[in-house]
Parts: structure tokens; sequence; C-alpha cells
């Protein structure tokens, strides 16, 4: 008899196993309540508003631009159901969801196949559950898989090309959609007004399949749970009952001053201590967020030896024209040379065009358009140290 058994799988459940058996354990074995964190319960928040939203276009079979006073409305109501807290979370929010509805244009409710789509998959002996987000018809043979993330962080290219969530969910979509010659995957990167985009072989999607009735054995089969202190950790909704995380935070490194000669020990002592910085990082902010939730009220909190307050900082920006004249008169040079030594074009706000004005072309038109933008970019390169677990 196996020491425990799926009573179905989920990514979620398998990406839990993944990325910490101990945590698996404390869900789904030790069944102990979790406690999620602000960026999660914050994920939850504007899923539910943006499934509410896309809901009524279908429901109501309206076609048009999305009411961003009603999108709000129902972040609000969301963000009142789950009973969190947080002026500034509560702003990002609200500016996701305008960005959301800006982006979006006009919505045709014939486009929009599904929200929140519930699908079940026979993998091997496996029955896996899950929920797409969103689901869009492109044309005739085409058909979009659309997962919002809040994260703050992009994905890299090959977590987006070795996400098995979305292998799942296509998957999904070519059995409840057979139709569909073409499946284009996206992650709607809310926080950055970016989509990422990937897609998958029929040899990847074999693949994976065979990956996730291993997965699901493994899960069933493991005898020992080890904890994985890592950049996970920030998001763990069992921080509270693991000790490991505990001794991470009160500082306890097994590694401790590697030779430098000792390549290996140089590497593992780098590894413990990026995991730390990011746990010690993500706990600081939620200490900070405490805080700065007394100090609202006043110009500053002293507790202890410490004095808090909060600094304002300025950022400033000079409008195009208004400052060309200014330097026209000042400098008396062509108005050519001054664009060419003081102005560049800021990036977000040319995507956000781009992004807009390719939703009225068609394909080809939009390839020479970003091939076209592309072509006269300027590009810098800086050097940056990356590290990346080689998982044999
Ligand atoms: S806090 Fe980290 S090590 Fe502990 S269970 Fe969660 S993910 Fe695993």
């Amino acid at each position: 008899m196996v020491p425990f058994a799926n009573t179905h799988l989920s990514y979620s459940r398998l990406s839990r196993f993944e990325q910490c058996a101990r945590s698996f354990k404390f869900q789904y074995i030790d069944k102990l309540p979790s406690d999620p964190g602000m960026p999660l319960r914050f994920g939850k928040v504007v899923h539910a508003a943006l499934e509410r939203l896309l809901r009524e276009v279908i429901d109501q079979e309206r076609s048009g631009p999305l009411d961003p006073n009603r999108a709000i409305t129902l972040f609000a109501e969301a963000w009142r159901a789950e009973g969190i807290a947080g002026l500034q979370e509560f702003a990002a929010g609200v500016q996701i969801i305008r960005e959301f509805v800006r982006a979006e244009g006009i919505v045709d409710h014939r486009d929009v196949l599904a929200v929140e789509e519930e699908f079940r998959l026979q993998v091997g002996r496996f029955e896996v559950l899950g929920f797409i987000d969103r689901v869009n018809r492109i044309d005739d043979e085409t058909i979009e898989v659309v997962d919002y993330k809040t994260n703050r962080a992009l994905f890299t290219r090959d977590e987006l090309d070795g996400s098995l969530q979305m292998s799942l969910y296509e998957l999904a979509v070519r059995r409840l959609w057979p139709w569909a010659k073409k499946v284009r995957l996206v992650f709607a990167m809310l926080r950055h007004g970016i989509r990422q985009t990937t897609s998958r072989t029929p040899e990847q999607l074999e693949a994976a399949l065979a990956y996730v009735e291993t997965l699901g054995r493994m899960t069933e089969e493991a005898t020992d749970y080890p904890a994985r202190v890592g950049g996970q950790c920030v998001w763990c909704d069992h921080r509270v009952h693991c000790d490991a995380y505990g001794k991470a935070l009160a500082g306890g490194r097994k590694e401790l001053g590697a030779e430098p000669s000792d390549l290996e020990a140089v590497a593992r002592e780098r590894e413990e201590v990026a995991s730390l910085a990011k746990i010690l990082t993500a706990r600081k902010y939620e200490l900070e967020g405490v805080l700065k939730a007394h100090h609202r009220d006043r110009d500053e909190l002293v507790i202890g030896p410490m004095r808090y307050s909060l600094a304002t900082t300025t950022s400033t920006s000079y409008p195009l024209d208004r400052t060309l004249r200014v330097l026209e008169a000042q400098t008396g040079k062509p108005r050519e040379e001054l664009l060419a030594r003081v102005a560049i074009v800021d990036k977000d706000a040319l995507d956000a065009l781009v992004r807009e004005t390719s939703k009225g072309l068609d394909k080809s038109s939009g390839h020479i358009f970003k091939a076209e933008l592309d072509a006269v970019a300027e590009r810098s390169i800086t050097p940056r140290f990356n590290a990346k677990e080689v998982r044999s």
C-alpha cells in the first residue's frame, strides 16, 4: 500500500511537491491550515475581480470597451471579501485593473470562450483537475490560453518554455475545443502590462504527460519530505509551521566561510546566502508593512531606540515640446540636434502604444510594425551574474 493516495492531481499539488516536499506534506498529508501571505491573497482578489468582469461580458453578451468604474467596484468587493488591508497594495490593485481595462480595448463576448474554465484530464491512473483563467478565440483555428499573474518578477524564457502549468492547459484546451489547430499560451503579467507567450510541440506535450504521471507517483511513494528552504519560502502558506524556515530567519547557516579554492563550497555558500537574502528581504517588507500601518496617523513612530518615518522621493520628468522650446531659446541649437542629444522614447509608454495599435492591425502588418521599431532600437548590454539550478 502506498503511504499516501492522491484524490486527484492538480498543477498546484504537483508544483508544491516539486518546489518543497515539506510544504506538500503540511498541506495534503497533515492537512494543516494554510496561512497565505499578502502576495497570494492579493493575487486572489485581482483574479476574482477579473473573472467577474469578464463573466458579466459573457453573460450579458456584450461587445465594446470594459467599464473601468465597474472593474474597480468589483476589485473593491473582492478586496472586502478577502478581508485584507493596506493602502499601497489596494492602490496597486486599482492601477492593475485600470491598465487591464485600457489594454483590453474592445472586448467581444463571442471571442471570450471561457473564464475560470474547469478541466479534468485523465493521465495514466490519475485525474488531473484544474481551472484556466481565460480562453480566447483568436480566429477560426486559433485559441489563446491566458493565465493572469500578479508576480513582481517576469518569467525567464526557460521558465516560460518549461512551465508545466501551461503544458497542462494546452492539453486541456485541445480536448475541450478540438477544432483549434493552434494554441497560444500567454502569461498576462498584470503588474507590468506585459504578455509573456510560449508554445508547445506535440513531443513536449507527450513529455509533460509522462512527467505528470511520474510526479504523481512520486507524491504517493515519498516517505521523506525534506524542507527545501529557498526563494519559494517567501510565498509559502505554511511558513508558520516550518522549523527550517524559522531557522533560516534566525540566520542558521550551515555553510560559512567557504575557502576560495574550494569552488563547490563557494557555490553552496553562495546559494545558501542568496536564499537567506530573499527570505530576509521578504520578512523585512512584511515587518515594515506592520510598522507602516501604525505609522499612518503620525509623522513618525518611535519604538525603543528606533525612529521610523516615511521619506518622500521625487521623480522629475520634462515634457518634450516645452523643454525643447526652452533649450532652443537658451542654446540657439536647432531642434533636431537637441532632440538627438536629450530625447529618448519611454519604453513602457511605447510598448503600451504598440499593443494598442497592433490590435487594429492584421498579423503581418503587426509583425512589420514591431520589426520596424526593433530596427531603430538601440540596445546596451550589461553583464549580469546569473545562477540557475541544474536539475538532474
Ligand atoms: S517555508 Fe520553505 S522550506 Fe518551509 S515548507 Fe514552506 S517552502 Fe518548504
